[in-house]
Order: structure tokens, then C-alpha cells, then sequence
């Protein structure tokens, strides 16, 4: 029986892992195994609202192996390390630090992006990135510790700007953006348990922006809207801002003075993990990404496929892919179909990237641009925006789970959420 190996069980894995195992692993066409890191998959789009305490990751997630017994495909959890060619097998760390190997006939690498801190001095040592759930968790528990922290203080003596706690977040693209918004709303229920001294004007955020303007996905108007928004609610939007390197006291711009910060986060960019770069003799791009023909197989060997924001793509227009969770679910589809076809000696479809448009979620509302039928575009605002952005996510769940099963448990998380409202997190769904 050929044997497929998906490594990441992303946005794109997953869905991948679960539909290859419904068609071939359920017939025993195939022995299907998902290799991922971690035992559980969370839906990356919603990490700043596990950072923020508004998802509860032990309500939200979907365990790699249950998922696998239900949809015929078998689990390991490992770190993938490399891939030997030759003897078709990848190399994984396991659980107890050893090195194992899998035999493969088909490969998937599906493991995403981490931050790019473009080799700027101190960022790696004193910022925190937004990459995976542990660091989202991470974020939250330093977020509540320097809050709880800051209680005591405050209850002793009057508040002054001095007093404030800041928070400088590096990268204007939806990720800065999005977690910015979160935090002011993350405080107001933090003084709502209690420690009513505890307001959003005791947080000092920052978005800083090396370009001229935040958001270069969507519409200038849109972002400018946006930031306006962002504004409003007391973040300080910071564009052409260029950081040049980071210290224990804050960001320091290429000119002006050092931007202080309590807590610097850094959100400016993506790249593949640094060891995709020489891996295997694959090609791979300026950001380490591995380069894919049409049909999403890697340049230099057939029987190995990626997916996702690990994945250089090109498109018709000259330009690759985006690393988005939209494009990540689209490869899945054609590397699903593509996987079949390729075991049934028949001709693989080729992948075409359909933009249908970005919403960014800015806590109780949301903006952006839908793409319609025709390339026309169609602004979205308000709770209106938020319900296409939640879609998203539902949607996942969805081709997940199934239809029912996902509708159970998005209402089991509300009934999760609602049996936990005394607790400082909110859920805004
Ligand atoms: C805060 C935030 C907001 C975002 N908002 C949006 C949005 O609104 N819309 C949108 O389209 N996109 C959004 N994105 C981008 C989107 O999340 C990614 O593009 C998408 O998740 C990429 O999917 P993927 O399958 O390539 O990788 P991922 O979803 O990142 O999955 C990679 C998987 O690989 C595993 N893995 C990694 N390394 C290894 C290893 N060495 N060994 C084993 N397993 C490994 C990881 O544990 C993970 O499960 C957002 C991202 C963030 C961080």
C-alpha cells in the first residue's frame, strides 16, 4: 500500500490529512500519517485572541489523533528535521527526543511560516512572536502576570503616565493590527474582575509601521479607515517608522528616539523555518519557502508536494501566493486532488490562487474588501464583517468535522465560553 506522509497539520494539512483519509484511507488505498508538532491543531487566523484571552485553546482545538480515527488516517507527533531523498524517508525528532525515521512514497510538507525579524539586532532576544499556540498562551500569561503586577501598584497610589504599561507592537499587517485591537478590551475585563483602578487608559499600545501605511493588503481607504478606528481607541499608529534594533528598554527607529516599551512584540513578516532553506537539494526561495511547479509538486522531486505559507507558488500575475490561511486551504484542495490523480497515473490539475478578499477583526467589529465574481470588490464594515471573517473559521471547522458536527461544536464553545464569563476572558461571538 503506498504510504503518504503529510508533515503540519495546519490550515492546509489538516484539511488535507482529513479529506485524503476519508477517500483513500477509509478504502485502504492508502496509509495516510499526519507528523505534527504539537497534539493538537488551533486554528492560527485566532491567535491573537488566544494571546488576548477572547479563545480558549482548551475549548478551540481539535486533537490530531481523535480527528485521525474518525477520518482514517494515522497520527504522529514529532518535530520534522529533514528529508532523505534516496531512501525516500523523513526525519523527525519524537516525543522523547529521538531521532525516527518514516518511510514515504508521497510527501507533504505543510509546516507554515515563522516571524521574520530580517536580521534586525536584538529582536530575537527581547521580542515576542506571534507563531504557534504555545506562543500565543505565552503571551497571554505575560500579558496577566504584568497586569496582575501592575494592580498591586496602582492600588496604592494614584495612577500617572508614568504608570502606564506599554506595549509596542512592530508590523502594521493583520496581525499587529488585530492583537493591538484586542488589548484594550483585554484590560477593561481584566478591571472588571474586581480591579476596577485597571481601565484601557492605563495601556500605552503602539503599532509601528516601517512603510507608509498599515495593511498594504486591502484598499488604501479601507486601511486608512482602519486606522482611524485603531486611533479612536487610543493605539498609537505609528507608519514610516523604520526599527533598527531592539534593547531591553524598547524599539529604536532609524531616526527619533527609542520607542519604550514594557512588552515589545514583533509581527513584521513571514518565512518559512530557516532549516527549509538548504533542505534535501529542493529549491527554495529568498524566504525560504520550497518552490513549487503549477501542480504544487516541488521543483526537483515529483513525489514531494507542499502547501501553504511554506510553499513559493507562482501565479500568472508574477507574483507567489500570499501567505494566507485562504490560500493554504485552496492548495489543499488541488493537493488533495492532485495526490489521487498522481496515484492513478493521471495528469495533475494546476493551482490557481482565487483572492477572495481580507477582513481584518478589530475586537466587536471588522473591515475589509470581499472579492466578488468578475474581480469587482465590495467593502464590508461592522458586525456584517465580523460573521464573513468568523465564516472563515467556522467553514474550517466545517470541512473538518462536517456540517452538524460543526454547528455542535461552535455552540458548544459558546455554552463553554458562557459557563465561563466569570473568569476574565470574553467571547464576542
Ligand atoms: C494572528 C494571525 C492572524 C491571521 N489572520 C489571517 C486571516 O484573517 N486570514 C488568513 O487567510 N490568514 C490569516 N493568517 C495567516 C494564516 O494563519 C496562515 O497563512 C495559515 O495558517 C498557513 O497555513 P499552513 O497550513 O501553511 O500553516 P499553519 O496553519 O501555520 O500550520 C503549520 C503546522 O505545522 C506544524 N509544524 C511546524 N513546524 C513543524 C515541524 N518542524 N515538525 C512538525 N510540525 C511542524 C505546526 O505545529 C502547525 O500545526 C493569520 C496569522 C496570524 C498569526
Amino acid at each position: 500500500m503506498k504510504k503518504i506522509i503529510i508533515i503540519g497539520g495546519g490550515a492546509g494539512g489538516l484539511e488535507l490529512a482529513t479529506d485524503l483519509g476519508d477517500k483513500l484511507g477509509k478504502n485502504s488505498q492508502a496509509e495516510i500519517t499526519l507528523v505534527d508538532k504539537n497534539s493538537y491543531h488551533l486554528w492560527k487566523p485566532l491567535l491573537h485572541e488566544v494571546a488576548t484571552g477572547v479563545l480558549d485553546e482548551q475549548v478551540d482545538n481539535i486533537y490530531y489523533a481523535s480527528q485521525g480515527q474518525q477520518h482514517y488516517f494515522e497520527f504522529t507527533q514529532g518535530t520534522f528535521t529533514n528529508i532523505d531523498r534516496q531512501n525516500k524517508l523523513v526525519i523527525i525528532t519524537d516525543h522523547k527526543d529521538e531521532t525516527v525515521t518514516i518511510a514515504y512514497d508521497i510527501l507533504v510538507v505543510a509546516i507554515g511560516s515563522t516571524s521574520n525579524d530580517f536580521g534586525t539586532p536584538g529582536v530575537k532576544e527581547h521580542c515576542i512572536f506571534l507563531d504557534d499556540q504555545n506562543a500565543a498562551i505565552g503571551l497571554r500569561e505575560t500579558l496577566i502576570s504584568k497586569f496582575t503586577g501592575f494592580c498591586s501598584i496602582i492600588d496604592e497610589h494614584e495612577t500617572s503616565e508614568e504608570d502606564k504599561i506599554r506595549i509596542a507592537i512592530v508590523g502594521g499587517g493583520a496581525t499587529g493590527v488585530e492583537l493591538a485591537s484586542e488589548l484594550p478590551h483585554m484590560v477593561e475585563a481584566f478591571g472588571a474582575c474586581g480591579r476596577n483602578k485597571m481601565c484601557s487608559d492605563l495601556l500605552d499600545v503602539s503599532v509601528i509601521e516601517a512603510t507608509d501605511r498599515i495593511l498594504p493588503a486591502l484598499p488604501e481607504k479601507t486601511a486608512s479607515s482602519i486606522a482611524e478606528t485603531l486611533q479612536k481607541r487610543g493605539i498609537h499608529v505609528m507608519t514610516k517608522t523604520m526599527i533598527t534594533k531592539a534593547e531591553s528598554d524598547g524599539f529604536y527607529p532609524k531616526e527619533g528616539d527609542v520607542i519604550k516599551a514594557d512588552i515589545m512584540i514583533w509581527t513584521a513578516g513571514v518565512k518559512a523555518p530557516d532549516y527549509l532553506k538548504e533542505i534535501a537539494g529542493l529549491e527554495s526561495s529568498r524566504s525560504n519557502q520550497l518552490v513549487v511547479k503549477p501542480t504544487l509538486q516541488t521543483t526537483r522531486d515529483d513525489s514531494i508536494f507542499v502547501i501553504g505559507d511554506c510553499a513559493y507558488a507562482m501565479q500568472d500575475n508574477g507574483r507567489a501566493s500570499p501567505a494566507t490561511a485562504q490560500a493554504a486551504q485552496q492548495m489543499a484542495k488541488v493537493c488533495y486532488e492532485n495526490i489521487v490523480r498522481f496515484l492513478n497515473n493521471q495528469s495533475l490539475k494546476v493551482f490557481k490562487y482565487i483572492d477572495k478578499g481580507t477582513i481584518i477583526t478589530l475586537h466587536d467589529t471588522a473591515q475589509g474588501v470581499v472579492k466578488l465574481i468578475g474581480k469587482n470588490e465590495m467593502s464590508v464594515k461592522g458586525r456584517f464583517a465580523l460573521m464573513i471573517h468568523r465564516l472563515l473559521y467556522r467553514f474550517h471547522q466545517a470541512s473538518l468535522l462536517g456540517i452538524f458536527k460543526a454547528i455542535r461544536f461552535a455552540s458548544a464553545s459558546k455554552v463553554m465560553y458562557k459557563a465561563k464569563s466569570s473568569s476574565i476572558f470574553t467571547n464576542r461571538d
